[in-house]
């Protein structure tokens, strides 16, 4: 299959995991109980107002999403239809928990192990373990990310569940900061001179670049910040740079720009997050 024709199957994937995503939280949002006093007391000690380890006690709704995803992953062409028949005759087989536990603990060696253990290619295996992660977590943040101060939380780290940016924008607005989490999907505001990942703020190792292109296009909207202290860099998306009628979802955004990951890494730098966005190239790094 050539390069472009894989990658509109993998934008069209993703996008009907995004709608199912959104689905399966309209119909689940009420199954969530979180305690306010935990909320509140985790909020006063600045922690993340949800503890991720949460994900694992909810072995039900991670196979109802599984179902879901299955569906999904069926009727799309990106992963190989022998490979997605296997995994859904390995359902029986599978512990959703044990499908995310290692994403959520970083631990991916015993991620491949259990792909392995299952007789599955790890690369499908880690996609939808990342997406049933995802999916609970958005679950989760849904019910307590209106409760984040904004004001007091100055973390590059996510104030819901604690996980890293995967991308960012400047608001179309007020040119404000905002991050966008890679696990649950929650946006905060962030300084404009800090690297979210070491809190670095000297400017002169805080830089960017952007990518001309000979016209413009929703692409030059898009720059890559640069850490030269940490070597970490995150695509940025400058709204103020979009037509009005443009609303950019920065899920989809992010996955649209690999192309940008792919320099900034030639030019030395990383990103924590980047397994999430890739499986083609090596979900699993
Ligand atoms: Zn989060
Ligand atoms: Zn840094």
């Amino acid at each position: 299959m050539s390069a472009p024709a894989e990658s509109k199957l993998y934008l069209d994937l993703c996008q009907q995991i995004s709608d199912a995503r959104t689905a399966f939280k309209t119909s689940h949002q009420d199954q969530i109980e979180i305690p306010d006093q935990e909320i509140q007391r985790r909020a006063e000690e600045q922690e993340p107002l949800f503890d991720v380890q949460r994900l694992t006690a909810e072995r039900e709704l991670l196979g109802e999403f599984l179902n879901d995803l299955l569906a999904v992953l069926k009727a799309n062409e990106f992963f190989s239809r022998e490979e997605v028949d296997k995994l859904v005759a390995s359902k029986e087989k599978m512990d959703p928990v044990e499908l995310i536990r290692p994403l959520i603990n970083g631990d991916l060696p015993s991620f491949k192990a259990y792909a392995a253990q299952l007789g599955l290619e790890t690369d499908l295996v880690s996609f939808v373990g990342l997406n049933l992660s995802q999916a609970v977590a958005e679950l989760y943040a849904d019910k307590v990310k209106q409760k984040v101060d904004q004001e007091s939380w100055y973390k590059g780290s996510c104030p819901v569940c604690g996980s890293y940016p995967a991308i960012e924008k400047l608001r179309r607005d007020d040119g404000k900061r905002i991050l966008r989490c890679g696990l649950c999907g929650t946006e905060w505001h962030f300084k404009r001179i800090m690297c979210p990942f070491c809190s670095n703020e000297d400017h002169n190792s805080l830089r960017f670049f952007v990518v001309e292109e000979e016209t413009p296009t929703e692409k030059s909207a898009f720059r890559v910040d640069v850490c030269d202290k940490c070597k970490i860099y995150i695509k940025t998306l400058d709204e103020r740079k979009l037509p009005k009628s443009e609303k950019p979802d920065l899920y989809l955004e992010n996955l649209n720009t690999i192309y940008l990951d792919i320099l900034a890494q030639k030019d030395g730098y990383e990103s924590p997050t980047y397994w999430m966005l890739a499986p083609a190239e090596g979900l699993i790094v």
